[in-house]
């Protein structure tokens, strides 16, 4: 989950500011967590607490930080008092899903992990999809599987025939719309055109778009294939208030990688 946070982070300067580019300094003070760290944290408790509703911790975590940047059907949602999974395919699903992939050890167990935190909201076949396949990507990563494997698996749920380069060309209009369908295979893609986790990131921040969320995707698989270097997790917590990063360490001293 720190993977998806540091993208997150790392993306949030560049969201309504595109640069095209890989070459930009990581952290700035225009950098802040948005609602993809909050809700990966709020995915991250309801793992750790499968005894408690999973919309009653989403809800608790959106109210919380109410200004972290949600769609507007989301927000809705926080504030029902009755929350019904809305249809969504956006791309939430998958930005919020990485504690599953840590979490879960067999890829049954993944499946079904991920259908429940995901369809409390995001219960569009292509909303679900997108978790699972990037919780799936994540769980094969963490079994040492290598880049064609994981490309594999990726293949079962996505056609994936477009390089960085050309995302990054189509990156307006349709291709620059908010949902499972076209941002997990974007992120997929940077991780599978990636050289280590610095690289991955790089590579989401440079194709443009929703940058923070694509980050957030791929950080999490990238988190799980490479591991993260310590440098950067430091930096990144310091943009975390301690509730956050509560979450993070108690995580973190559950489901050691
Ligand atoms: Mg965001």
């Amino acid at each position: 989950m720190k993977g998806a946070i540091i993208g997150d982070i790392v993306g949030s300067q560049f969201e309504f500011r595109n640069i095209d580019s890989k070459d930009f300094e990581l952290f700035t003070n225009s950098c802040d967590f948005t609602d993809d760290t909050v809700m990966t944290c709020a995915v991250a408790k309801a793992v750790m607490e499968p005894e408690c509703s999973v919309s009653e911790i989403l809800q608790e975590m959106g109210r919380r930080y109410p200004h972290a940047g949600y769609g507007s059907r989301f927000i809705n949602w926080v504030f029902d008092d009755n929350p019904q999974p809305y249809n969504s395919c956006g791309n939430g699903s998958a930005m919020r899903i990485s504690p599953v992939g840590f979490a879960a050890d067999t890829e049954e167990e993944v499946r079904a992990l991920s259908k429940k935190v995901t369809e409390v909201t995001h219960n569009h076949p292509e909303g679900l999809k997108g978790a699972e396949c990037t919780a799936v990507c994540i769980l094969a990563a963490r079994q040492g599987r290598s880049m064609d494997e994981i490309k594999a698996l990726a293949q079962s749920y996505y056609t994936l025939d477009k390089t960085c380069d050309e995302w990054r060309e189509l990156q307006h209009g349709e291709h620059g719309r908010e949902i499972c369908q076209i941002s997990v295979p974007q992120a997929l893609e940077c991780f599978f055109e990636s050289t280590d986790f610095e690289d991955c990131i790089r590579n989401c921040v440079s194709i443009g778009g929703d940058t923070d969320t694509i980050a957030a995707i791929a950080g999490g698989i990238a988190e799980a294939y490479y591991g993260i270097p310590e440098h950067i997790w430091e930096k990144a917590q310091e943009y975390l208030d301690d509730c956050l990063l509560d979450i993070v360490n108690k995580f973190e001293g559950r489901y050691a990688k």
